[in-house]
C-alpha cells in the first residue's frame, strides 16, 4: 500500500473513532463500539480489548467476534498467552499462525479456536501498559506494518478512554500494596548527599484532549510554531548561570539542544500528522514508538539518547498544548523528584531552590540526568526496582544518596535521625570549610597528602573547593563510557588538556582505561566473561589491543607537553605486564620527540596494586615504577575472594582486619625502603576510621572522592600517628576478625575525630 493510501485509510478510521469518542454514551458502551468499528475497518472477524486490573491481570473488557459471555470473565496474567506477552513486553505481535506460537494459551470460553491469525498491540499511556487491543482472523493472514501502525494509533485513543477512569479505577492497579507503613527502597548511588522532602512524580503534564484532526495542514503549522517556541525556550534555559561552568553536563546539554533540530524525529512527526492525528497525538505516537525501542535497546549510549528525545517530546507537547512550560503551582517547597527515567533538561524545569533530590527507577552514574544533577549538587539514587509502584505523590521521603537508600513515609525516629545527621553535616561542612586553608598535618607533625578521585570534569573542579593536593586517580574510562564511539586521539588530547588546565599546578594521575568487568563501553565488546572482575579487563585488554593503549598514551603525552605527565596502569598482575605497558609509553614519548613536539616536563609512571600476586614481585616492581597506588576495592575482593558488588558478602570480611592491615603495612615498608612513593585510592581511604588505620600502617598519601576530604583532613589533624602505629604493631598479628572496635576505642581515648 502506498504511504498516501495508508494515511487516507487511517484518517477514515480515526474519524469514525472520533464520532464514537464524542458520544455521550458510557465508557463501556463506547469501548464496545470501538472494537466493532475496528473489526469492520480492519476486515477482522474479531477485535477484543483487554484492560489491566489489580494484581497484574488482563481482563477481557469488550469484544467483537469472541463469545460475548467471556467479557469480564476471561482473565490472563501479564506474561500469560499472547495477550499477556504483548503486555509484558509492551510490544506488538503479528502472527499469521497464532496457534504455533509457544506462548499461545487457549481459553475455551472465548470460542477463539477457529481463529488462526492474531495481531495485537499494547494500550499504553505515560510509559505504562494499560491493556492490549487485538484483532483475529479465521484464515492465515500476514498483517502489514501499516496495519500494526493503525492499530497502535487506535490503542492511543483507547488509552485516553481508559485514562478517564470510568472503566477501571486508576488506583486499582496499584492493588493493596500502596504503602501505609514506612518502607526502605534500595538502589544505586548516582550522587551522594542527604535530603528530606515530599515525593513529586515527574510525568508529562499534558492530557491530550483531541486525537483526531480535520486539517493536517493546520496541524503541521501548529507543530512548526511549537517547535520554534521550544527552541527559544531551550536556549534560554541552557544559558542559566549555574550551568555555565565547563564539564560533561555542558556537553550533554549542548548535544541535547542539537537533538531538538533532529530532522528524522521531526519528519516522523510530520508523517504521523498526515495519517490524521492532531499534532499532539502525532508527537505522542512517535514517543510511544520510541519507548518501545527503548525497552529493546541495551547499548547504554543509545539509551541515553532516546531518553533525551523523550524529554524533548514532553517539552514539545507542553508547547503544543499552549499551557506554557511552567510547573504546576502547587509544588511543595522540598521536592524529591521521582521518575522512571528522565532527560537532562526536564530536571532543569524544576525550581532549583525547591529541588532536594532525585530518585529514578533506571539510571547509571553516566546517565545524562545524573550528570546534570551532579552539576546542581543534589543527591541522586537510581535503579530502584518498581519505584513508581512503591511511592505515591505527596509521600514524605528521605533520600540517603551516600548509601543509595530511600525511606518512604519514614517514622519520626528515622526523620529525627536524618534531621540531626543533616544538621551535623551542615555544621561539619562549616568546620571543614574553616580547615580548608590548613594543611593536612598530623598532631605529631607528619605531613599527609590528600588527593581526589575523579571521573568527570565536574569532579576535577572540586580541587579548588576542597583544596586537595591533586588528582590521585583520574578514571579515564568514565568519559569513554559516555560516548557513542571510541574518542580519537584529538578528542582525547582536548579532554586531557582540559583536565590539566583545571588542575593548574596540581598533579593529575591519569589511569589508563579500566574497562571490562562492570564498566562496559557501548562500542567495545569485551565478550561474556563468566567472572568479569577476573576476566578480560583493564590492562589485559590494553595489552591485547595495543592500539587502544597507544592512542590513549599518545594523547596523554601530547596533552602534557611542557607540563608534568603522571600515568598509572590498572590491574597489573605481573611485572612483565608493567614492562610491556611502559614500553608502549616510551615508544609514544619517542614518537612525540621525533615529531619535534615539546616533551612533558617530567614523566612519572606507576602501577596499581590490585592483584595480590604483585605482593610477591615487589622487589622487581619497585625497581621499575616511579610510584605505586593501591586499588583497595579490587585488592580486597581478590584477597578475600569476595565479590565487591555482592550484597551477601559485603560485610563478611572487614577492611580493618589483621590480614589487610598487615599486608598494607608490609607494602608501605617495602616502598619506603625502595624510596618509592605509595598512595591508596580505593574507597577505604574515604572513611575516616579506615583512613586513620591507613596512616597508622604508614601511608602518607590517600586519594578519595571530593566529599570525603573534609572529614579525613579533620581526622588527620587530630591524630598522633606515631602512637597509633605503635598501637597497631601490637594488634596486627591478632587472630581477630577485625580491629575496628579497637581502633574506634583508640580514637575515642586519644581524641581522634572519626
Ligand atoms: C580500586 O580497585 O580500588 C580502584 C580504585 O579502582 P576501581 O574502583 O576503579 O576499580
Ligand atoms: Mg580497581
Amino acid at each position: 500500500m502506498s504511504q498516501v493510501a495508508t494515511w487516507t485509510g487511517s484518517r477514515r478510521l480515526l474519524k469514525r473513532l472520533r464520532d464514537v469518542m464524542a458520544s455521550e454514551a458510557s465508557a463501556q458502551t463506547r469501548l464496545d463500539q470501538i472494537v466493532r468499528v475496528i473489526a469492520a475497518d480492519m476486515v477482522a472477524e474479531v477485535c477484543s480489548a483487554y484492560l489491566l486490573r489489580a494484581g497484574e491481570v488482563l481482563e477481557l473488557f469488550a469484544t467483537e467476534g469472541l463469545n460475548p459471555g467471556a467479557v469480564h470473565k476471561t482473565r490472563l496474567r501479564v506474561g500469560e498467552g499472547l495477550i499477556g506477552d504483548i503486555a509484558a513486553h509492551a510490544r506488538p505481535l503479528a502472527l499469521s499462525d497464532a496457534w504455533s506460537h509457544p506462548n499461545f494459551a487457549y481459553r475455551p470460553e472465548t470460542g477463539e479456536d477457529v481463529y488462526q491469525s492474531l495481531m495485537g498491540v499494547p494500550i499504553q499511556r505515560g510509559g505504562r501498559v494499560l491493556g492490549v487491543i487485538a484483532v483475529q482472523n479465521r484464515t492465515p493472514r500476514s498483517y502489514t506494518d501499516e496495519e500494526i501502525e493503525t492499530l497502535e494509533t487506535v490503542a492511543m485513543v483507547i488509552a485516553e478512554l481508559v485514562a478517564s477512569g470510568e472503566l477501571v479505577d486508576p488506583g486499582e492497579a496499584k492493588g493493596t500494596d500502596v504503602a501505609i507503613l514506612p518502607r526502605r527502597l534500595d538502589g544505586a548511588r548516582l550522587n551522594g548527599g542527604l535530603a528530606i522532602g515530599v515525593a513529586v512524580l515527574h510525568q508529562p503534564r499534558i492530557t491530550i484532549r483531541q486525537m483526531v484532526a480535520e486539517d493536517p495542514k493546520a496541524e503541521l503549522e501548529r507543530l512548526r510554531d511549537a517547535v520554534t517556541v521550544m527552541h527559544i525556550a531551550l536556549d534560554h534555559m541552557l544559558a542559566a548561570d549555574d550551568l555555565a561552568a565547563s564539564g560533561e553536563h555542558r556537553e550533554v546539554l549542548e548535544s541535547y539542544r542539537m537533538f531538538a533540530e533532529d530532522r528524522g524525529w521531526l519528519n516522523r512527526i510530520h508523517d504521523t500528522i498526515r495519517t490524521g492525528l492532531t499534532a499532539e497525538a502525532a508527537v505522542q505516537k512517535v514517543q510511544n514508538d520510541m519507548r518501545a525501542r527503548l525497552r529493546e535497546v541495551t547499548d547504554p549510549y543509545l539509551k541515553e539518547r532516546l531518553h533525551d528525545l523523550e524529554d524533548l517530546t514532553n517539552r514539545l507537547l507542553v508547547h503544543l498544548s499552549g499551557v506554557g512550560a511552567e510547573m504546576p503551582n502547587a509544588l511543595p517547597d522540598d521536592v524529591v523528584l521521582i521518575a522512571r527515567s528522565m532527560g537532562p533538561a526536564e530536571l532543569l524545569d524544576y525550581d532549583r531552590k525547591q529541588l532536594r533530590a532525585l530518585v529514578l527507577e533506571e539510571g547509571s552514574s553516566t546517565s545524562h540526568v545524573a550528570i546534570v544533577a551532579r552539576a546542581l549538587d543534589i543527591p541522586v539514587v537510581g535503579r530502584v526496582a518498581n519505584l513508581l509502584d512503591r511511592i505515591d505523590p505527596g509521600d514524605p521521603v528521605v533520600v540517603d544518596g551516600d548509601n543509595a537508600q530511600v525511606y518512604v513515609k519514614p517514622g519520626e525516629d528515622v526523620l529525627q535521625s536524618f534531621r540531626s545527621t543533616m544538621l551535623t553535616r551542615a555544621e561539619q561542612s562549616a568546620r571543614y570549610e574553616a580547615l580548608k586553608a590548613l594543611p593536612p598535618i598530623t598532631r605529631d607533625g607528619e605531613a599527609v597528602s590528600l588527593l581526589l578521585n575523579c571521573g568527570l570534569l565536574i569532579d576535577v573542579a572540586n580541587l579548588d573547593a576542597t583544596n586537595a593536593a591533586g588528582v590521585g586517580l583520574y578514571r579515564t574510562e568514565i568519559p569513554f563510557m559516555m560516548r557513542a564511539s571510541y574518542p580519537d586521539v584529538t578528542t582525547q588530547i582536548e579532554l586531557y588538556r582540559r583536565i590539566l588546565d583545571l588542575a593548574g599546578d596540581r598533579p593529575v594521575t591519569f589511569r589508563t582505561l579500566d574497562v571490562g568487568g562492570d564498566k562496559q563501553l557501548p562500542y567495545f565488546n569485551a565478550g561474556a566473561n563468566e567472572n568479569p572482575a577476573m576476566g578480560w579487563r583493564a590492562i589485559r585488554i590494553s595489552l591485547d589491543r595495543p592500539a587502544l593503549l597507544r592512542h590513549q598514551l599518545r594523547a596523554m603525552v601530547a596533552a602534557s607537553s611542557g607540563r608534568r605527565l603522571v600515568v598509572m596502569f590498572p590491574m597489573i598482575a605481573e611485572v612483565a605486564e608493567f614492562d610491556q605497558a611502559r614500553a608502549i609509553l616510551d615508544a609514544e614519548l619517542q614518537r612525540a620527540a621525533r615529531a619535534g613536539a615539546e616533551p612533558p616536563q617530567a614523566v612519572r609512571v606507576g602501577a596499581m596494586l590490585e592483584v595480590p600476586a604483585l605482593m610477591w614481585q615487589t622487589k622487581a616492581l619497585l625497581e621499575r615504577v616511579d610510584f605505586l597506588s593501591v586499588g583497595s576495592n579490587d585488592l580486597l575482593q581478590f584477597l578475600f575472594a569476595a565479590d565487591r558488588g555482592s550484597q551477601q558478602v559485603a560485610e563478611r570480611y572487614d577492611a580493618l582486619s589483621p590480614p589487610v592491615l598487615g599486608l598494607l603495612r608490609d607494602l608501605v615498608e617495602r616502598c619506603k625502603n625502595a624510596e618509592v612513593p605509595v598512595t591508596l585510592c580505593g574507597e577505604m581511604a574515604s572513611r575516616p576510621i579506615e583512613a586513620m588505620a591507613l596512616l597508622g600502617v604508614g601511608f602518607r598519601s590517600l586519594s578519595m572522592p571530593p566529599a570525603a576530604i573534609g572529614a579525613v583532613k579533620m581526622m588527620t589533624r587530630s591524630l598522633d600517628v606515631k602512637r597509633l602505629a605503635r598501637f597497631l604493631d601490637r594488634q596486627i598479628d591478632s587472630p581477630q576478625h577485625s580491629l575496628r572496635e579497637l581502633l574506634r576505642a583508640f580514637a575515642r581515648d586519644h581524641g581522634v575525630v572519626i
